[in-house]
Parts: C-alpha cells; sequence; structure tokens
C-alpha cells in the first residue's frame, strides 16, 4: 500500500465518496488499460487522448478512487460512495501528489540532469546502493514531468533511496522536476549539445542544467563535470563536487585503461574494474562512487556493484550477430559528444580487424546541425575501417571524410535495405560494427536484420 484515501483527502479538500473511510491505494496510474486492483486513477489530458474519456476502463479495472478536473463532467454511472478528487488540473496534481509522497516517504533522493549519461549514471547509482539500502529508481527513460511523478509514486513506503532521471528539452523543465523531487544530492553528468534546437547554445544548456540546483535541499550536494569549462566557475564552491580527469577537480580520476569487456581506473587510490567501456562511462561511474562514500557504503560492495551491473536496454549493449560478428546496440540516442565518445571506445578496443561505424541522423540540433554532424568526422581516425552513414545530415560525415581521401572507405545510404546488403559483406569474427543514432532512426531494426536468421 502507497496511502490511503484520508492522505489524498488532506491534499484535494474539495471531493465526494467515502473519503474518509481509509481505502488503501496500491498504486498511481495515468493509464486505464494497464492499471490493477486498488489503483488511483489520473487521468491527464493528451495530445489527441483524454483520459477522463476512460474512467469506465479504469472503473471496471479496479481504480478504487479517481482525480477529476472540475471543468469536466463527472459520469453518472459512478456509485455515489466512489472517491473522486476534485483538482483545477490533473497534470499539476498529479506532480503535487508525487512532491507530497516523497516527503511522506522522506528517502534520500537523487537527481541525475545531463545531455548525456542520464540513464547510465541513474543505473550506475542504483547498483551501488542497493544492497545496503532499499532503493528505488526510474525505470528505462520515464524522465519527463509525467514520468518522473509517477515514478515517486511507484515507490514503495519503506524506501530508503529514490534515484530519479531528470530529462528535459526547455528552459523551466529541470526546475520543475527538481522541485517535486527536492533531492538531496544533484548530478549533471555533461553539458553537450541535445536540444540546442530549443535552448540557444551551450551555454543555454549548461543554464538549463543548472536549473536542478533550484529544488536541491539547502545542505544538498551538487556533483558536477568538473571538466566541462562552462561548469568550470562553480567549481569550488561550497555543496559542489566538481568530478574530472583535470587535477583541479574536488574528485580526480585518473590511470584509465580499457580492456575488451571492462574499464579500469583509480580515484581516491583506490582501483575499480567497471564492466562497461569508455571514459565516459567512467565519470558516470565517479559520481556513483562519490555518492556511495558520502552514503557509508563500503568500498567492497561498490566494486562488487560494478561487476554485477544492470543496466538500461541498448546503451553500448554487445551481442553477437551471423557469422559471429560484434554488433554494439549504442543507438538508444545519440548528440555529437555522445557520438563521438562512443566512436572513441571502439577505436580502443582490441581484437578485431574490421571496425566499422553506422551513423544515422542525430535529431533536434537546430540550424547549425549540419556542422554538428560534419564535427563528428574529426574523431574517425584510421584505427576505423568503414563509415556507413544512413539519415540526411549524416551524410555530411560522409562527404567529409571521401573529401579527406583517407584510407577509411566512407559510404552515404539512402535506404535500410541498402545499407544491410552492403554490411552483409563484412559479418564475421573479426569484425565490429558500431551503431549509433537517435532514437527516431530506429537502427535497431538493421541490427535485427543481422542477428536473426
Ligand atoms: P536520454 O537523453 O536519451 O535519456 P541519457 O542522458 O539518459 O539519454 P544514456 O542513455 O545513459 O544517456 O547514454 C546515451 C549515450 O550517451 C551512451 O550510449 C553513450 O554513448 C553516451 N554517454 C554516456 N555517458 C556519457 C557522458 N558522461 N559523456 C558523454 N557521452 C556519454
Ligand atoms: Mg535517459
Amino acid at each position: 500500500m502507497l496511502f490511503t484515501t484520508s492522505f489524498l483527502g488532506e491534499l484535494f479538500p474539495e471531493n465526494q465518496g467515502v473519503v474518509e473511510d481509509n481505502i488503501p491505494i496500491n498504486e498511481v496510474t495515468s493509464d486505464s488499460r494497464k492499471l490493477s486492483k486498488k489503483s488511483l486513477f489520473i487521468p491527464l489530458i493528451g495530445e489527441s487522448f483524454d483520459g477522463h474519456d476512460f474512467l469506465k476502463d479504469a472503473f471496471n479495472n479496479g481504480a478504487v478512487a479517481t482525480l477529476w478536473q472540475k471543468d469536466k463532467a463527472i459520469p453518472n454511472f459512478l456509485p455515489t460512495d466512489f472517491p473522486v478528487f476534485y483538482v483545477e488540473d490533473t497534470l499539476v496534481a498529479l506532480q503535487q501528489l508525487a512532491h507530497a509522497y516523497r516527503n511522506k516517504v522522506n528517502p534520500i533522493v537523487i537527481g541525475v540532469t545531463g545531455s548525456n549519461g542520464k540513464t547510465t549514471t541513474k543505473d550506475l547509482i542504483g547498483t551501488v546502493l542497493q544492497s545496503p539500502y532499499k532503493t528505488h529508481r526510474t525505470k528505462g527513460n520515464f524522465n519527463n514531468h509525467i514520468g518522473l511523478p509517477l515514478t515517486i509514486l511507484s515507490m514503495e513506503k519503506d524506501t530508503d533511496v529514490l534515484v530519479l532521471e531528470m530529462g528535459m528539452n526547455h528552459f523551466g523543465e529541470i526546475e520543475l522536476l527538481s522541485k517535486i523531487a527536492n533531492p538531496d544530492f544533484a548530478v549533471i553528468t555533461n553539458i553537450g549539445e541535445s536540444h540546442i534546437e530549443y535552448l540557444g547554445s551551450r551555454e543555454g544548456i549548461a543554464q538549463a542544467k543548472l536549473e536542478i540546483v533550484a529544488g536541491l535541499k539547502q545542505n544538498g550536494l551538487l556533483l558536477i563535470d568538473g571538466d566541462e569549462p562552462l561548469l568550470r566557475e562553480i567549481r569550488g564552491k561550497e555543496n559542489v563536487r566538481a568530478i574530472g580527469f583535470e587535477e583541479e577537480n574536488d574528485v580526480v580520476i585518473s590511470d584509465v585503461k580499457m580492456s575488451t569487456t571492462s574499464t579500469l581506473f583509480r580515484l581516491k587510490n583506490i582501483e575499480y574494474t567497471l564492466h562497461l567501456l569508455g571514459k565516459h562511462n567512467v565519470k558516470n561511474a565517479a559520481f556513483a562512487i562519490e555518492i556511495a562514500d558520502k552514503l557509508q557504503v563500503p568500498i567492497k560492495k561498490i566494486k562488487d556493484a560494478f561487476i554485477n551491473l544492470e543496466l538500461t536496454g541498448m546503451r553500448f549493449e554487445r551481442t553477437k550477430g551471423k557469422n559471429g560478428v560484434t554488433l554494439i546496440n549504442d543507438a538508444y540516442n545519440a548528440s555529437p559528444t555522445s557520438m563521438k565518445a562512443s566512436i572513441d571506445v571502439v577505436k580502443q578496443m582490441t581484437g578485431y580487424q574490421n571496425k566499422v561505424l553506422v551513423l544515422g541522423d542525430m535529431y533536434e540540433l537546430g540550424s547549425s546541425s549540419k556542422d554538428l554532424h560534419r564535427s563528428v568526422s574529426g574523431v574517425i581516425t584510421n584505427e576505423i575501417d568503414r563509415v556507413y552513414t544512413i539519415g540526411e545530415d549524416t551524410k555530411e560525415i560522409a562527404d567529409e571524410l571521401c573529401a579527406q581521401n583517407t584510407s577509411i572507405v566512407a559510404k552515404h545510404f539512402k535506404s535500410k535495405e541498402a545499407l544491410v546488403e552492403e554490411l552483409k559483406h563484412v559479418l564475421n569474427e573479426q569484425t565490429i560494427i558500431l551503431f549509433k543514432a537517435s532514437r527516431g532512426m530506429k537502427l535497431e531494426t538493421v541490427i535485427e536484420d543481422l542477428t536473426s536468421n
């Protein structure tokens, strides 16, 4: 049980039905189809649907109470004792309820934002803390103004630590999420170029991420990517921990070494082995170490956690495809920073004779999109053998590489079918293929074609 109808009655005093009877609520949901017994239904108004039209389904599926927007007529099929809580706006009410429930449970709250690495860092923090503490964390990528409150409302009453991913496209969004969550720890993983279309510049992006401070507890701690020039000026401030590779940081990561399956690094004179590849993931792990340290997690437990990671899929996920080819599915999302980071990892991987990059378009890069795409070619050096691009703006990468006249084979494709045909020539044990693009490119369908028989 999360709470009872009396808790809702205190928050939303305009109501009807048997509110004071303390009816237990086990679940809060806005989806009338996925609702289980003893749920509170919150009808949200979306672009194409209005949740208020689905109250009957919710009721039939076991909802025991509902929020209801005042300007909507309440259907007359409801029994008179069914608890209905009237609110001005159901979305705002969902956020208020999440905030109140967060305060009722009162766990240690960790908020994670940044252009790249939020999900990975959230998972790393959750994994490192889960053995001593009962932790609850964002599932998948449920990180917006609806997903975050619903995540809070799905934690059990005895949760010790809540780890929340906070995503955004526009100014003001992180401030809202941070005020709902009121974190004890806030993390800014990095500043990249994602959503530059709406935020104007990298400075704008940095400013938008720093909104996380708005909801941070007064004595809370802000952990930042200390190597990022745009965050350097807050380095050294009280309640800020700068983490990175530069000597000037509060926490310095050093001695990074990569094997085919893991990355070794040193932090505060302790060596760690992380079952993830790449320097960017070392930084993500360092945030988790720092928070675990503050919460007195023994170092042995942190080390064990890095070996038994539970991460969210499609983030540098390695699989074997046809004829023993190695496929890396990193196609969950992409920005120039994350694309360059992933290419760097592939460059450093040993044991392959043929390294192939399949790069698709990166969305939402605004008017400088073509330049930002072209900038990726700067990190493609002769450790890479082939570069295949697909989409519109990625053509810039292939064109730039061809113009440079290097030994790298670069080719642009107009269709996935043609791309798959070409890839069929390189399917063998010596080949590794990285797939990287924005979500909307659906590159995983190409991976499926190279995996299934
Ligand atoms: P989204 O905005 O889609 O929620 P996210 O911020 O949650 O993305 P992840 O899903 O953790 O990010 O990682 C996406 C990709 O970003 C990874 O596959 C990797 O290529 C890259 N990445 C991860 N961490 C970093 C980092 N600290 N710096 C730069 N790139 C990173
Ligand atoms: Mg994410």
